[in-house]
């Protein structure tokens, strides 16, 4: 018997690198030494102490509950290390019912959606962006009303161009500051319109602050919570990801409004059950030195960041450098008239390399390409000396 997919399933965009995919594996099977630049995974181990952590964790007799499901047995010191860290980066106090901890954002992202949209609803979603968003929003049975983030904005969200219709059935709007795949950063005052204006239009606001601790040049992001009054309407997905190399691990938190927190908890009790003792006593760790390790974590992006940009200036290519993320965001050189694509496809054929095409990210990414910075400075070298060949 064949089984029909949902048709939640069926109504997901096909996975946008599916093609390019093909074409590296026919490359690397005529023999070529294909260097991917494309996906963003921390190459850099976790750092020790986070992993002696959970090894401590695992190991103690003392901790009965230390196999148990982590709903029925929540970890306080994780919720209080999210509560601690918000406040020493921030100056933001979390109540208790103001954090839930989660398997990571992408997980948790969609969980949102599942507990708070409704069939026809609309959720309002930037483009290019992070296409999960979406994927909420066809979960849910929700529709996505896409708005285009334009490079003579900054890339910072033009709330006067979500179309009206939209904004009235609107009940949540996502962001995403340092943005990926753009590399913007948004500033207080950017989230002080954003809170003004969810409240005016009764929507919430959902912050994705994946990168808010991979920053570079002295530069700190802020948090949307900053802004007086943003817990009325604004959440932020925080996760341990990108910022402590510990995307495997799926850790992460939902902090803000109370009510919505409490949505994603009812999901995630109902669905997951919570997560690993042991990983939440890991996870404090990690955010009780935090101060200790982002410095060492944002150093090797930012030497990477330097390479990278000088590289693609002397192919005459010139790009400028990002004060967040762990990405590149380039425009396209002017030979391939804009095409993302093209460019792509030209590099892996001459060059071995595979960037991201902007295009893949909807058509308002098209005109730029993604690199990432998450491999040895060893392959990126390489890399860069044949893109710099190519480029002359
Ligand atoms: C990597 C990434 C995430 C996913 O992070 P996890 O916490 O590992 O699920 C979420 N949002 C953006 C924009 C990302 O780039």
């Amino acid at each position: 018997m064949d089984i029909q997919l949902s048709e939640r399933l069926q109504k997901l965009p096909p996975y946008l690198f599916a093609a390019l995919r093909k074409k590296i594996a026919d490359k690397r099977a005529q023999g070529v030494k294909v260097i991917n630049l494309g996906i963003g995974d921390p190459d850099y181990p976790t750092p020790d102490p986070i992993i002696a952590e959970m090894f401590r964790a695992l190991r103690d007799e003392n901790d009965p509950n230390r196999h148990r499901y982590g709903c029925d047995a929540p970890v306080e010191a994780f919720a209080e290390a999210v509560q601690n860290f918000y406040f020493r980066r921030y100056g933001v106090k979390l109540n208790n019912d103001q954090v839930v901890t989660t398997f990571g954002s992408k997980d948790a992202i969609v969980k949102l959606c599942l507990g708070i949209l409704n069939p026809g609803d609309i959720g309002i979603a930037p483009v290019p962006g992070y296409p999960t968003y979406n994927i909420g929003h066809v979960f849910s049975m929700a529709a996505t009303c896409e708005v285009p983030l334009l490079k003579e904005n900054k890339f910072l969200l033009d709330f006067d161009a979500i179309p009206k219709d939209a904004l009235q059935k609107a009940k949540l709007l996502w962001l995403n500051y340092p943005n990926n795949p753009t590399t913007a950063v948004a500033d207080l005052d950017f989230f002080k319109r954003a809170v003004e204006f969810a409240s005016k239009h009764n929507l919430l606001i959902a912050h994705d602050s994946a990168y808010s601790e991979n920053t570079y040049d002295g530069y700190t992001a802020p948090s949307i919570l900053q802004v007086d009054g943003a817990a009325e309407v604004a959440v932020e997905f925080f996760s341990l990801s990108k910022a402590f190399n510990m995307t495997g691990w799926r850790l992460g938190c939902l902090v803000g409004n109370a009510s919505a927190v409490n949505a994603l908890r009812l999901v995630k009790n109902n669905i997951d059950n919570g997560s690993l003792r042991a990983l939440q006593f890991a996870g404090a760790k990690a955010l009780n030195l935090a101060e200790e390790i982002f410095p060492k974590v944002n150093a090797v992006y930012q030497r990477r960041r330097d390479m990278v940009c000088e590289a693609l200036h002397g192919a005459g290519w010139p790009v400028e450098k990002p004060k967040g993320t762990i990405y590149i965001w380039a425009p396209v050189p002017a030979k391939y008239c804009g095409s993302s694509g093209a460019f792509a496809e030209d590099l892996l054929e001459k060059a071995g390399v595979v960037v991201t095409p902007g295009a893949g990210y909807s058509k308002w990414g098209e005109g730029y390409y993604r690199i990432s910075l998450t491999y040895p400075d060893a392959v990126l070298t390489e890399a860069l000396s044949r893109i710099r060949e190519m480029g002359q």
